[in-house]
């Protein structure tokens, strides 16, 4: 029997997509560094799946698979890949397909494709996402790389992938080169947003209006079933209800140190590269790293002094300025990760399809929600879109939204309260909507001193002036 994929990399990731693959009838070589692994896989988890052929080395493993090959790694990002790439290469023949599922950084993936075709092999460079479970029961797939070695792979993931309430795949092909990993770095930056988000609301309900963990359970609960439905606000209201066997919730138990594996600082590298204002995933990386000077935080928070404010307002209307202040910063959030994908996508001639991208994050990982639905409409009505916030229904939310996201980022400075990612969607949009802004000084001051020159209202654009501000020299 020769296998129609294989896998290497049978860590937790690579152990569900092989049961996944076998489940929907393809045939899996497997393939570990620690071959003890590949024994242990095939006779615990993957006992009965006749699918399932387990090989003890390279040489074994390329010659369990048909040709063209398709060989999936699923280890290490980095280096492991590059090596792993190496040790494939001479058992290989032309046409023959690598696929990398890990989370690697999209330049890697442009090299690899670009490497790969001198020397006759399809290269894919695919983000995954929805974690173990995803990869066992459907995860989010967003391949790019070599668009030859597509046609090859694509039934296996599409038929593995999860699917939209209306049964589209989510997983299509993303663009050339690095542009699947580039897909999965932004969902993985809007990922960071979300949860600083949904963080920050939990804060202001505990501390702003003093709600219990069974009330706060109660109200994510509630806003599920809102354009807030998600599986981050799903999961936010379980950890909210669960409590440990003597009755206690675990969550106030929870170091408050937010650890981070570093593609959200990506995306805002990126996004800091690219001169694109990506300012809530920026912050939200940042609100990590501020929430990780734990130590420091403490001895500060002796000696330095908040308001004394108290709430004293409706606290049910509080809670609905709350989701609404998340809801219009979750539009910007994604407005922000669409404006990088566009010019990434423009700059690279990658050709993007924004709204494929919206279904493949539709279920499967970790940002799905019905919100992607929305967003996918939007460029159904508009493909040429400029901006996510200027699409109709995404106008007529944050207009209807806005007066309690800013009672929310008033009362929240009032009261002490950081709330620095709604607060910097609210900044950013009040930015945006904004025919003139303060910029005007900036040019002016770097003209003062630095002779930067400057542009004039009254005279056409491109013409550049200087003034000697002083009037000396
Ligand atoms: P992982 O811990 O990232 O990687 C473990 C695998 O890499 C094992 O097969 C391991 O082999 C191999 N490996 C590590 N160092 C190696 C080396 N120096 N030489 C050869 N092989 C080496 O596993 P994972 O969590 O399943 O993730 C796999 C990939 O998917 C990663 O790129 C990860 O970032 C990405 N990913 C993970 C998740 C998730 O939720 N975990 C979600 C999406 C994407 P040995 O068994 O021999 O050590």
């Amino acid at each position: 029997m020769q296998a129609d994929i294989g896998l290497i990399g049978l860590a937790v990731m690579g152990q569900n997509l092989v049961l996944n693959m076998s489940d929907h009838g393809y045939t899996v070589a497997v393939f570990n560094r620690t071959v003890e692994k590949v024994d242990r896989f095939v006779e615990g988890p993957a006992k009965g799946h006749d699918t399932i052929l387990p090989t003890r080395s390279v040489a074994e493993f390329v010659a369990a698979l048909k040709r063209p090959r398709r060989i999936m790694l699923m280890v290490k990002a980095g280096a492991v890949v590059d090596s792993f790439i190496d040790m494939l290469l001479p058992h290989l023949q032309t046409g023959d397909i690598i696929i990398d599922g890990g989370n690697s950084h999209y330049p890697d993936s442009t090299r690899r494709t670009r490497d790969l075709a001198e020397k006759g092999i399809l290269f894919i460079g695919t983000g995954v996402s929805g974690g173990e479970e995803g990869a066992r029961r459907g995860p989010s797939i967003m391949p790019g790389g070599n668009p030859e070695a597509w046609p090859a792979v694509k039934p296996i993931f599409q038929g593995i992938a999860a699917k939209t309430p209306d049964g589209t795949p989510c997983c299509d092909w993303v663009g050339k080169d690095g542009a699947g990993h580039y897909v999965k770095m932004v969902h993985n930056g809007i990922e960071y947003g979300d949860m600083q988000l949904i963080s920050e609301a939990y804060f202001l309900m505990k501390h702003v209006l003093g709600l219990s963990n069974q009330e706060m359970h109660k109200i994510f609960d509630d806003w599920n079933t809102t354009e807030l439905d998600s599986f981050l606000v799903e999961i936010t209201r379980d950890i909210l209800g669960y409590k440990e066997p003597d009755g206690t919730y675990l969550l106030d138990k929870i170091m408050d140190a937010a650890g981070q594996k570093g593609t959200g600082k990506w995306t805002g590298i990126n996004a800091l590269d690219a001169g694109i204002p990506v300012t809530l995933i920026i912050e939200a990386v940042l609100a990590r790293s501020l929430s990780a000077l734990k130590d420091e935080r403490v001895q500060a928070s002796k000696l330095l002094q908040g308001p004394e404010h108290r709430f004293d307002g409706d606290t049910t209307g509080f809670v609905e300025d709350i989701r609404k202040a998340l809801l219009a910063s979750k539009i910007v959030s994604y407005a922000q990760g669409y404006m990088l994908i566009r010019q990434a996508s423009e700059e690279n001639n990658w050709d993007i399809d924004y709204g494929a991208v919206a279904m493949m994050w539709r279920e499967g990982c970790i940002i799905r929600s019905a919100f992607l639905g929305n967003i996918k409409e939007a460029y159904d009505r508009n493909p040429q879109l400029p901006n996510l916030l200027q699409d109709e229904y995404f106008r007529e939310l944050i207009h209807s939204s806005q007066d309690g996201w800013r009672r929310v980022v008033a009362q929240a400075a009032l009261s002490g309260v950081p709330v620095p990612t709604m607060a910097t969607a609210l900044s950013f949009y009040d930015g945006y909507r904004s025919e003139r802004l303060s910029a005007n000084m900036i040019q002016a001051q770097r003209d003062y001193f630095g002779a930067h020159t400057y542009e004039r209202t009254d005279k056409p654009r491109g013409e550049f002036f200087h003034t000697n501000w002083t009037g000396s020299g």
